[in-house]
């Protein structure tokens, strides 16, 4: 069996400016990756499609589609302090969006136990209706809007280490869609509390673990075993998304994370038993240093082909343990409520 590999050339296309940290090269790296997983034959590259309309405005409003297509068109600009667009971006910006949609029929279908989509511009702060921390469409809701609109129930967790804002957002209320977040607080965006345990029928379906600079490897795999793990087993995923930021690298020019390139590999192999295979899907978020990027990549490949490649020793015995212990009483308590609500 098989692994697929999302990516297009226009993902290289999008240009946030000189400077920017959320650079091309940044991709190149991710492609550098893939060669040092050395998976051969096991990996098939797959060419997405762009995301219709239809799928976009499962999360975004149609207003900010139509209003971010003309910005592009336009020649672009800065649509917040963090995030630029340019002419290229729009179609980058829709085969990020679509790369999900266009392997979930092949992994359906068993051709791919698992796929990974090298997507730009990343997604995970994008809101409904607005383009947020470098990201314009949010690439893994649409995935998951498209997967709970046909009935089934996907669980998204997000170890890049920043919160993502726009995806909890997207599903706060939603119980077809659970989101569980571990990311370096205090950081860009400032969301992404303990206690934001989702609302109203979504109540105990979104899990945060913000976990202080410097913590470790062990500590995010805490937080698997003691959160992510619990809430699984209320919620029982029958798709397992994975917003993978490989900003936690303790390489990264922008957070103060401590994970390496084999902490990445524990983490994601410890995530994969959630659910069987053919119904794992990753996509690319954050990550600034190249080389913590092409090993955090070659780490991951290798993970979702069921082997392990630790590039780099697993890190131990850095701070957090005690948030990882308020999120699972959080988690635990936000589900019986919501168990008991009338
Ligand atoms: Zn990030």
């Amino acid at each position: 069996m098989s692994i697929a590999f999302v990516t297009h050339p226009q993902y290289l296309a999008h240009d946030a400016g000189l400077g920017h940290p959320e650079r091309p090269e940044r991709l190149r790296a991710v492609h550098d990756g893939l060669d040092r997983a050395g998976l051969g034959d096991e990996l098939v590259a797959v060419g997405p499609r762009p995301a219709t309309k239809a799928e976009v405005e499962l999360v975004h409003d149609g207003a900010y589609v139509e209003a971010l297509e003309r910005f592009c068109r336009s020649g672009g600009g800065r649509l917040d302090p963090d995030t630029r667009a340019a002419a290229a971006s729009w179609d980058a910006a829709l085969l990020a969006a679509g790369a999900g949609p266009s392997v979930i029929g092949r992994l359906d279908a068993g051709e791919f136990t698992a796929a990974f989509c090298a997507v730009r511009p990343p997604g995970h702060h994008a809101l409904a209706s607005r383009a947020m921390g470098f990201c314009l469409f949010n690439n893994v809701a649409v995935a998951a809007a498209a997967l709970a609109g046909r009935g089934e129930r996907v669980l998204v967790v997000d170890y890049d280490a920043h919160h993502g804002n726009g995806t909890q957002a997207t599903f706060y209320d939603d119980p077809r869609v659970a989101y569980v977040s571990i990311h370096q607080h205090p950081l860009y965006p400032g969301t992404g509390s303990v206690l934001e345990t989702g609302a109203d029928e979504g109540q105990g379906t979104t899990a945060n673990v913000p976990v202080p600079p410097g913590a470790t490897g062990d500590v995010f795999r805490a937080a698997v075993a003691d959160v992510v793990v619990p809430l699984a087993e209320d919620f029982r995923p029958a798709w397992l998304l994975v917003s993978a930021g490989f900003d936690a690298h303790r390489r990264d020019p922008l957070t103060d994370l401590g994970l390496t390139s084999g902490d990445y590999a524990d983490v994601t192999a410890d995530l994969l038993g959630l659910v069987p295979p053919g119904r794992r899907l990753v996509f690319l978020e954050g990550g600034y240093d190249l080389e913590a990027l092409r090993d955090s990549t070659a780490a991951v490949l290798v993970a979702l082909a069921g082997d392990r490649l630790r590039p780099e020793a697993p890190t131990s015995g850095g701070p957090g343990r005690g948030v990882v212990d308020a999120a699972a009483v959080a988690h635990t308590r936000a589900w019986q409520h919501q168990a008991d609500a009338p």
